[in-house]
Formats: C-alpha cells, structure tokens, sequence
C-alpha cells in the first residue's frame, strides 16, 4: 500500500488578525508536536499575515498562501508570486479555490498557469475543484470535476509531488451542508480514477475533501479510503476545534 500525505489544512480566507496569528498558531504548533497520527498540519492565512504565521509556526505547522498571481514579477500592482512564497517561508499554495473561480473569474486556464509556476517553484499546489449544486442535481457532477482536474493540472509536466487535489463541492462550502462520507469518496475515487488515465502517479497523490468539514464530521469523511486530507475553512478559525480534526485521522 503507498503511504499518502495526510495533511489538514486550514484556508483562513480573509479573515484573522496580528492577534489570531499569534494566539491561533501559537496554539496549534504546541498541539501538533503531540499528533502521533502522521497529519501534516498546514495553516493558509492572508498574504499579510505569512510572516507572523510563520514565525509561529516554527517549523512544526506549514504555511501557505490562499493565491498567486500568474507571474514571477513585475509591474502586476497587488499580485504577489510563487518565488515571493517560498521566500516567506510557505511551501502551499490554494490554486483554484472556488471563490476565487466564481468571485474573480479564474478559469481552468489560469488555474493551470498559475499550477505551472507554483510547481516550478518547487511548492506544492493544492488545487481546488468541485462542483455547484445545480450541477450535482442535474447529474454532471462527475464530468465538471474531471474537466477541471484535466485543464487544471495540463501542465504539471511531470512534477505530481507537488501537486495535492481538494475536492470542495461549491454548495458544502460555508453553508453548514457536508457531502456525504460516502458521496465525497466516490468522487475521490473518480478524481484518482482521471490522474490515472493523465498518467499522474494517483496512488500517491493526496486528495483533501473541503466543505463544511467540522469537529463533528471530520472522523466519517477521513476514515474512506481516498479522503487523505480535509481543506477547512470556519473551523480553522477556532483552535480547538481545527485540532480535534487534525486529531481525526
Ligand atoms: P468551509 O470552507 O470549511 O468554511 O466550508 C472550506 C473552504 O472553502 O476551503
């Protein structure tokens, strides 16, 4: 059997402060020393806040940012870069999230862009794919996510260990509504099912579930056979409850 990352990873998205960064990580660091289950315990805070998480997370949480621009440098005013990343100390980056898709118009093209030059960098790119819910009910579910994790990942050349897929159905995400154990692994099992045709090592890659995943939740969803991970947005915001599901596993 290949041995996959398991990671948890909490998207702050643009929340947090100087103080959560301080308290939260704080927190988090002293209680991941003591995880004997092998999670790699990743925190996504705001690009303004890197540092403070950082210096934190001494070494024992990793850190990543939630976007990069599709460029290295240059006059791109407010963008910041993968290598900008890596300098700061991150090794994630969010490539794809939903929001990002639907609040700022990313498209599978961008998305591969910026997977290219993340993976070039030598981080890994956790990237994001799921489907509406109009889409689940009118039975596409599948064949969305298969198009984005193709498009998305067109031009990995090569470089899957840097690579992480993050399932995240569109209406589980901040509303309360998990998928189903049982629903999240098939689509798990269909993602790996596309890296294999792509001629991805999809064995070992880990693929994150993302979408309401809470204390409560959590143990279901990480014990299916394909779900190595979870992507968690609100609940990483309270320290206890981001621990108890890194504790899940
Ligand atoms: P949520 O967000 O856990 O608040 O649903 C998950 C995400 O968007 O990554």
């Amino acid at each position: 059997m290949v041995m996959r990352r398991k990671i948890v990873a909490g998207n702050w998205k643009m929340n947090g402060s100087k103080d959560l960064s301080e308290k939260l990580v704080g927190y988090v660091r002293t209680e991941a020393g003591s995880l004997d289950n092998g999670v790699e315990v990743v925190i996504i805070p705001p690009a303004i806040y890197i540092r403070d998480v950082v210096g934190q997370a001494g070494g024992a949480v990793s850190v990543g940012v939630q976007n990069v621009g599709q460029w290295q440098s240059g006059a791109y005013t407010g963008e910041i870069s993968s290598e900008m990343a890596k300098d700061s100390g991150c090794d994630y980056v969010l490539v794809g999230h939903s929001e990002r898709r639907q609040i700022f118009g990313e498209t599978d093209e961008l998305v591969a862009e910026k997977v290219a030059l993340v993976v070039a960098s030598g981080l890994t790119a956790i990237v994001c794919v799921g489907e509406t819910l109009e889409e689940r009910e009118s039975g596409s579910a599948e064949s969305v996510v298969e198009s984005q994790v193709r498009q998305g990942l067109s031009a990995v050349s090569g470089a899957w260990k840097n690579v992480v897929v993050a399932y995240e159905p569109v209406w589980a995400i901040g509303t309360g509504k998990t998928a189903t154990a049982e629903d999240a692994q098939a689509m798990h099992a269909s993602i790996r099912t596309v890296l294999k045709e792509m001629g991805a090592p999809a064995e070992e890659i880990s693929l994150l579930y993302g979408g309401s995943v809470k204390a409560d939740n959590a143990a279901a969803l990480f014990a299916e056979p394909d779900i190595d991970g979870g992507l968690i947005g609100g609940a990483s915001l309270v320290a206890e409850e981001f621990i108890s599901i890194c504790r899940y596993f």
